[in-house]
């Protein structure tokens, strides 16, 4: 797929204008574009895809990055994106138990996982941030390669949080809509039916098996009462690679979850009488993708992510419905 290189989305574009306080954000992400948003400096890791897979997610702990886009040296480019999900999609598929070493992720390269795959969803630099969350939520990824037009490389990869980090520090400089003020119960921003989560019981593998059906990005780490425990992120599956332990996914989430090397200490929550504005400020102080929605007895009602609030700011106020449901 070529780089978004032009405005495709602007063309029929209602705003609603009735409230020109609803649309302030949608209007900032479409004064400024990718390149705005990328920091000065950062690090890049792309992979062959003759690499072999091990290796791959070897190097993205090694390097403490995410995710690396795929450069295929026959065909001259960028073939997809390599991220944790796909990590966590080899072990729940192939491993079968502790004692068998999981073929596909120790002897296969990174070409012969993925088949004719070869979409990548990217933007070159010039393109709007309107744009970019608009991409990242159509094709429900979290990584977008922003390339630069003249070399055809890739200058960062943008994500949700970077975006938000940007509208957080430079959204400041814009009047405040009053809508901040409503509670978030009031709102209707996140999900609060059928949310994924786990017990505190079951197992990595369990986890690994939600992840890959409900294609949810964490799950809320529950006791018997429902009540939030931790939180474990696919973010948090790469500590599998990083302790070499990816063959015993009979572990359980609490044995997971205090094996981690670095994270986050307790469960960053939100409460259904905080504003809007509260919960925007605390889940870009503490860059994290989303805060467990809770009730007094700290029992989950929902998820406030990132996608949901870029959805609710920016799409939603220019006419563009839900792209997650
Ligand atoms: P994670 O949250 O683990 O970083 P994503 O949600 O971004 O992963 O990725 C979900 C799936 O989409 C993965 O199989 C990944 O390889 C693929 N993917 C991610 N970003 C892109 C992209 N920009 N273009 C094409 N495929 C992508
Ligand atoms: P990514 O940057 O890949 O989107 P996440 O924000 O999902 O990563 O996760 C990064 C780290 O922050 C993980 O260790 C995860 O467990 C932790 N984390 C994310 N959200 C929360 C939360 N609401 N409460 C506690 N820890 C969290
Ligand atoms: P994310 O993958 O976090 O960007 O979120 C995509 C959508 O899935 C958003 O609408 C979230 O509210 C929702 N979501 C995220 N985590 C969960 C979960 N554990 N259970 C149910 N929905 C979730």
């Amino acid at each position: 797929m070529e780089p978004l290189s032009e405005v495709p989305f602007m063309d029929g574009l209602i705003m609603k204008e009735t409230d020109p306080d609803a649309s302030v954000y949608t209007k900032f992400m479409m004064n400024h574009c990718c390149y705005d948003a990328i920091p000065t400096s950062s690090k890049l890791v792309i992979f062959d895809t003759t690499l072999q897979v091990k290796k791959a997610f070897f190097a993205l702990v090694a390097n403490g990055v995410r995710a690396a886009p795929l450069w295929d040296n026959k065909l001259q480019c960028f073939v997809g994106m390599l991220t944790i999900t796909d990590f966590i999609n080899i072990l729940h598929r192939y491993w079968q138990s502790p004692l068998i070493e999981i073929y596909e992720l120790e002897r296969h390269k990174i070409e012969e996982c993925r088949g004719n795959r070869s979409l990548v969803v990217s933007a070159y630099k010039c393109i709007i941030l309107f744009d970019a969350i608009y991409s990242l939520l159509k094709y429900k990824i979290h990584r977008l390669p922003v390339i630069d037009p003249e070399s055809g490389n890739v200058l960062h990869i943008l994500t949700h949080k970077r975006i938000l980090k940007f509208l957080h520090i430079f959204g400041t400089m814009i009047p405040k809509p009053r809508y901040l003020q409503k509670r978030i119960e009031e709102v209707d921003i996140g999900t609060f039916k059928r949310i994924a989560t786990v017990q505190e019981t079951a197992t990595v593998y369990d986890a690994l098996a939600i992840f890959v059906e409900r294609r949810v990005s964490a799950l809320p780490v529950v006791n018997e009462e429902g009540k939030v425990k931790a939180l474990y992120s696919r973010f948090d599956v790469i500590n599998l690679a990083a302790q070499k332990n990816y063959n015993n996914l009979n572990m359980t989430m609490v044995e997971a979850i205090s094996s981690r090397a670095c994270c986050i200490e307790g469960v960053l929550k939100c409460y259904p009488h905080e504003t809007l504005e509260t919960v925007i400020d605390r889940i870009a102080k503490a860059e994290v993708h989303r805060l467990v929605l809770v009730d007094e007895e700290d029992v989950v009602r929902g998820i406030v992510s990132l996608s949901d609030l870029l959805q609710a700011l920016v799409l939603t106020p220019a006419g563009i419905d839900a792209l997650f449901s």
